[in-house]
């Protein structure tokens, strides 16, 4: 059984962050729990979370394998990231120096997307290294490559998040239980939200061949 919610009520992500697992079948894990508030929109991620601010929201989420607000109790540690974003910038580059990942296209985290993009542009930042004669020309080949890509995606991100998925179901079930996800929306549908979402980050299989090649 899956639960997954959706930002209006809670969505919860939950995934093991080291592979060694104990007598008693304790692992380490680490759990985000998104949810959407007029509140905490700062631009500060170093803040503790507060339990309460978001507890509620999971209070009925027990399953006879796992008991979510006891989950959330026990944590060593909360942290809490505001969903939050920029508009793309003109220009990255000026003179010798330009910007990378998060400093130059932070996006809200929806997608998995921060940390795979500016990998992306180190990439990119590599290859036009090596293929200008100048630092200057090198760092315009990699910001003209780099910058409308990344900033579709800012904009999608807003927008339609890949987890629109969710979204979609959450609003046609209304968050009632469900047998056969092919009976609330249709694998076409399904694919072209991922398929779209792909094109535009740039994870399709022609573009990963292409960046093998
Ligand atoms: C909870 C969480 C989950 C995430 N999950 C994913 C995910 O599943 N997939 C994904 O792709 N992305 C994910 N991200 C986003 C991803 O972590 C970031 O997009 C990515 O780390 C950005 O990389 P970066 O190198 O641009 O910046 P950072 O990783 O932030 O690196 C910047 C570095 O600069 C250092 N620094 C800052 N100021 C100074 C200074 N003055 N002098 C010297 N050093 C300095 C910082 O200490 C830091 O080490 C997640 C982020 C969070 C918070």
């Amino acid at each position: 059984m899956i639960r997954a919610g959706w930002l209006s009520h809670g969505k919860m992500v939950i995934y093991p962050i080291r592979n060694d697992i104990d007598e008693e079948g304790h692992q380490l894990i680490n759990w985000v729990a998104k949810i959407d508030t007029p509140e905490h929109l700062e631009r500060d991620c170093n803040r503790r979370g507060k339990l309460e601010d978001f507890l509620p929201a999971f209070a009925d989420w027990h399953f006879d394998w796992l008991d979510i607000p006891a989950l959330l109790r026990n944590a060593e540690v909360i942290l809490e990231f505001p969903m939050v974003d920029q508009d793309p910038l003109p220009r990255w580059s000026h003179g010798r120096a330009t910007l990378l990942g998060d400093a130059a296209h932070p996006m809200v985290p929806r997608g998995s997307n921060g940390a795979g993009q500016s990998i992306l542009d180190a990439v990119a930042r590599a290859k036009h290294r090596t293929a200008t004669s100048t630092i200057e020309a090198g760092l315009a080949a990699y910001e003209a490559e780099r910058l409308p890509a990344t900033a579709a995606i800012v904009l999608q991100n807003r927008a339609n998040p890949p987890d629109a998925i969710l979204r979609a179901v959450f609003l046609r079930t209304s968050d009632k239980p469900f047998k056969r996800i092919e009976d609330v929306i249709s694998q076409e549908e399904l694919l072209a939200i991922t398929g779209g979402y792909k094109k535009v980050a740039g994870y399709t299989l022609e573009d990963v061949a292409r960046r093998m090649a």
